[in-house]
C-alpha cells in the first residue's frame, strides 16, 4: 500500500485550484493527470529578463521587461508581420512585431494609448528598435527576472504551468530522507521537498535538479535491485549438464571467441544453485541463438525443460525451425505454441509439455498463460527483451516451481547507461564480435525525389536473382496510416514488379503473415513490403537490399535493427536510406552516422546523444518507465552510485524495514516503482 504521506501527491489533477475538464485536456496531453506529475514536470529553461525603465540601445540582444504604450498599428503588407510601434515614458519608440496572423491578437492585447508591460528580446531592424513576437506581461504580478520554460502542449503557457507546479509543490509532504548521508552531503543536495520548491522557482539550480535526478534514478536500481535480491534469495536448481548432448551436435563453424565466452558465463551461471540473471547483448546477426540453443542443451542435460519466449508468432516459428534443424539428430524433441495453435494440436502440446516429452518450447506469451504446464522448466530464455519489462519477467518467473535461469537476449544494442537502467538487475554478456565472412553492409542515403531510380535499381536485383525488403514509413498518428502507406506502396510496385510482391503488416491475421513470411523466405516472392513488423529477427540470407522510406523518422536503434534484416548470407548486401527533401542538422547528422558504422553498439551511444533518454527508454520500446527527471548526461553521472547504493541498502537491510529502508519505500512508490514493493511482501 502506498504511503499515507503521500496521498496529497498522488491525488488527481483536477485536486488543483483552477484544473478543470479543461485544463485538464493539454495537460493529459503531456501526461500529467496526478498532483504528483506536475510537481515533476521540470522546466527545461528559463528566460532572464532585466527589468528596464527605458529603451536603450546598450539593451540590444537582452530580454528586457518594460512598459510601453502602443501608439499605433500598420497593417501587414503580403506576408510580413502585423507592427505595432510603442513608446516608452519618455517617447523612445520601438516597434512590436507580429508574424503569421499573430497581428489581431495583437490588437487586442495592445489598445493603442494603454500602457502594457511587454517583454521580448530587444533587436535592431534597420534604424529601429524592434521585439518580435513579445510577451505581454499582464498586471506587474506576472514579472519574474528569471521565468522558468516548460515542456508545453497547445493550450497551456510555461505561466500556466509554473503556477500549477508551485501549487502542487505547496501539497508536496517533507519526505524521510532515502539518500545515504554522506553521500548527499559529498554533493552538497538539499532536501527532497526544498529540491522540489528550489527547481520551480529557479530552473538554472544544479543542486537541486541533481538531486531530484538521483532520486529517480535511484528508485530505478532499488526496484531492480529487488528483483535481483528476490531471485537470489530463492534457491533454484544447479544445471549442471555432462556435455553428452552437445558432444554430438554437428555445428558446420566453430564459435566465436565472444560466443564461446558467453557460453562459458552462462555455463558458470547455471551450474549456481541460485537462478541466473543474465542479458545477453548482441548485434543483429552476432549468434545469439546458437548461444541460447547451447545454453537449452545445458538445461535438458541436466534433466530439465527450457522454454524460449518470442516476440512475435513469425520469430516463434523462425526460432522453431533453426532449432530443430540445429539439433536435427539429437534426442531433443522441439515444439512450438503461440497463441494461434488452438483445439486438439494445442491439447496434444500442453499433454507432452506436462509429461516432460517436450524438451525444448518455442513460442509467445501463450507459453506463459495458466493453462501451460510445465514437468520442470528449468530455463528461461527470452528473445528480444526490449519487449518485456520488468514486471512482465516477475510475473514469468513466478511460473516455476523453483525459480528458473533466465538467460534475456536483446539485439538492441543499447549504451551501457541505459543497459544499467534497464536490466539493472542483470548480469551482462555482450556478443561484440561478429561470425566471420560478414561483408559489412553499405548503407547509402538517397532523396525520395529519386523514387525512380530506386525502383529501377530495385528492378536490377530482381533481375539477378536477388531479394529485397521494402519498409514503409514509421506514421506516428496512427497504425492505420501506417498500414495505408503500406498498401499503396505495395500496389505501386505491383505495376512494376507484378505478383512478385508481397506486404506484411501488424494488423494482418498471424496466418496471413506466416504465408507471406514463407512465401518470401521459399523464394517466391522478391520483394517483401513490410512495416516494422520484421524489424526483429527475421532471417532470409538471400534478401540483400533493404530500402528503408523516410529512413529520418525512425531512430537509429530501429534503423540499426532494421538494416541487420540484410547482410546475413554471402555477397555483398545493399541498404537504401529514403530520405525526405528538407532535414534538420541532427537528421542529417544521423543518417549520416548509419552510412559511416555498421557498430551498433556505437550507434547506439550516438543515438542516446543525439535523442535524450526520454524517448529511448519510452514505454514502447523498453515496457518500463520512462525517466522523467534524469537527463542522459545525469543519468551517466549518478547510475553507477545508485545501483552500488541500492545493492548496498539491500544488502543490509533486505525488508526495507529500518529507518532508511522505509524512506526507501516511499521513494518506490514517488516514482512508480512500486512493483518491487510487492517482493517484499511475497519474500
Ligand atoms: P542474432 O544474434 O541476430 O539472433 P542469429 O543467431 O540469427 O543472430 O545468427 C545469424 C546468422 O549467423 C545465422 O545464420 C547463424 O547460423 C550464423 N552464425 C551464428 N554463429 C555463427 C558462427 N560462429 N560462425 C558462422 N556463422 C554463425
Ligand atoms: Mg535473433
Amino acid at each position: 500500500m502506498r504511503p499515507d504521506i503521500l496521498n496529497p501527491l498522488f491525488a488527481e489533477i483536477t485536486a488543483l485550484k483552477g484544473v478543470g475538464p479543461a485544463l485538464a485536456r493539454p495537460l493529459d496531453r503531456l501526461k500529467l493527470r496526478r498532483v504528483v506529475d506536475v510537481a515533476f514536470h521540470l522546466p527545461t529553461g528559463w528566460i532572464d529578463r532585466v527589468a528596464r525603465d527605458e529603451l536603450m540601445e546598450a539593451d540590444v540582444g537582452r530580454t528586457i521587461a518594460i512598459t510601453l504604450t502602443a501608439t499605433d498599428v500598420r497593417a501587414a503588407a503580403g506576408r510580413g508581420p502585423v507592427r505595432v510601434h510603442a513608446a516608452d515614458a519618455r517617447g523612445n519608440i520601438a516597434t512590436l512585431a507580429f508574424f503569421g496572423g499573430q497581428g489581431g491578437w495583437a490588437k487586442k492585447l495592445l489598445p493603442i494609448g494603454e500602457p502594457r508591460r511587454v517583454s521580448g528580446r530587444l533587436d535592431r531592424y534597420g534604424q529601429d528598435l524592434q521585439i518580435v513576437h513579445p510577451d505581454i506581461l499582464d498586471g506587474e504580478d506576472g514579472f519574474r527576472e528569471r521565468e522558468a520554460i516548460y515542456p508545453l502542449s497547445e493550450g497551456l503557457s510555461s505561466r500556466r504551468l509554473h503556477a500549477l507546479a508551485e501549487q502542487a509543490v505547496g501539497r508536496a509532504p517533507a519526505l524521510p530522507e532515502w539518500i545515504e548521508p554522506s553521500l548527499k552531503a559529498r554533493h552538497g543536495w538539499p532536501d527532497w521537498r526544498d529540491a522540489l520548491a528550489r527547481i520551480h522557482a529557479d530552473p538554472a539550480d544544479a543542486k537541486a535538479r541533481q538531486r531530484l535526478a538521483y532520486d529517480e534514478v535511484f528508485a530505478n536500481q532499488l526496484a531492480m535491485a529487488l528483483v535481483r535480491a528476490d531471485t537470489r534469495k530463492r534457491r533454484g536448481r544447479p544445471l549442471a549438464g555432462d556435455g553428452r548432448l552437445r558432444a554430438v551436435l554437428a555445428l558446420p563453424y566453430s564459435l566465436t571467441g565472444a560466443q564461446a565466452r558467453t557460453v562459458a558465463e552462462i555455463e558458470g551461471d547455471l551450474a549456481q544453485a541460485s537462478p541466473m540473471l543474465r542479458l545477453l547483448q548482441g548485434d543483429v546477426g552476432s549468434g545469439k541463438t546458437l548461444v541460447a540453443a547451447l545454453a537449452m542443451l545445458v538445461a535438458v542435460e541436466a534433466g530439465g525443460q527450457a522454454a524460449m519466449l518470442a516476440p512475435t508468432e513469425i520469430l516463434a516459428r523462425q526460432h522453431g525451425e533453426t532449432l530443430r534443424r540445429t539439433l536435427a539428430g539429437l534426442p531433443v524433441e522441439v515444439a512450438v505454441l503461440t497463441g494461434r495453435d488452438k483445439g486438439s494440436v494445442r491439447e496434444a502440446t500442453l499433454m507432452a509439455l506436462a509429461a516432460g516429452e517436450i524438451d525444448i518450447l518455442v513460442g509467445t506469451h501463450a507459453i506463459f498463460q495458466d493453462a501451460v504446464r510445465y514437468r520442470d522448466l528449468a530455463l528461461m530464455v527470452v528473445d528480444e527483451q526490449h519487449r518485456f519489462g520488468v514486471a512482465e519477467r516477475m510475473m514469468l518467473a513466478a511460473k516455476a516451481k523453483a525459480p528458473p535461469h533466465l538467460l534475456a537476449m536483446t539485439a538492441t544494442p543499447i549504451p551501457r547507461t541505459l543497459t544499467l537502467a534497464n536490466y539493472g538487475e542483470m548480469d551482462v554478456s555482450r556478443l561484440d564480435e561478429m561470425p566471420p565472412g560478414r561483408e559489412p553492409i553499405e548503407t547509402r542515403v538517397m532523396s525520395e525525389d529519386r523514387l525512380d531510380a530506386v525502383v529501377e535499381a530495385l528492378g536490377r536485383h530482381l533481375a539477378d536473382g536477388g531479394q529485397a525488403y521494402w519498409v514503409c514509413p514509421l506514421v506516428e498518428e496512427s497504425e492505420k496510416s501506417d498500414l495505408a502507406a503500406a498498401e499503396m506502396r505495395a500496389e505501386a510496385l505491383r505495376r512494376h514488379f507484378g505478383e512478385r510482391v508481397g506486404l506484411v503488416h501488424g494488423r494482418m491475421k498471424p496466418a496471413e503473415k506466416d504465408v507471406a513470411m514463407a512465401a518470401f523466405a521459399g523464394g517466391r516472392l522478391g520483394v517483401l513490403v513490410a512495416t516494422t513488423v520484421i524489424e526483429v529477427g527475421v532471417d532470409v540470407p538471400n534478401a540483400r537490399l533493404i530500402v528503408i522510406e523516410h529512413a529520418d523518422r525512425f531512430g537509429l536503434a530501429q534503423l540499426h535493427q532494421l538494416r541487420g534484416r540484410v547482410g546475413r548470407g554471402l555477397g555483398r548486401s545493399i541498404c537504401l536510406l529514403l530520405r525526405g527533401s528538407t532535414l534538420s542538422e541532427t537528421s542529417r547528422a544521423r543518417l549520416a552516422l548509419m552510412r559511416e558504422t555498421n557498430d551498433g553498439f556505437r550507434i547506439a551511444e550516438e543515438d542516446l546523444r543525439l535523442r535524450g533518454a526520454g524517448e529511448m527508454l519510452g514505454t514502447r520500446q523498453s515496457g518500463e518507465m520512462a525517466f522523467r527527471l534524469a537527463t542522459p548526461e545525469m543519468m551517466a553521472e549518478l547510475i553507477a552510485a545508485a545501483q552500488d547504493d541500492a545493492r548496498l541498502l539491500i544488502d543490509r537491510d533486505g525488508g526495507l524495514e529500518g529507518a532508511r529502508g522505509q524512506a526507501a519505500r516511499v521513494a518506490l512508490y514517488l516514482f512508480d516503482r512500486d512493483a518491487g514493493v510487492q517482493l517484499l511482501r511475497s519474500g
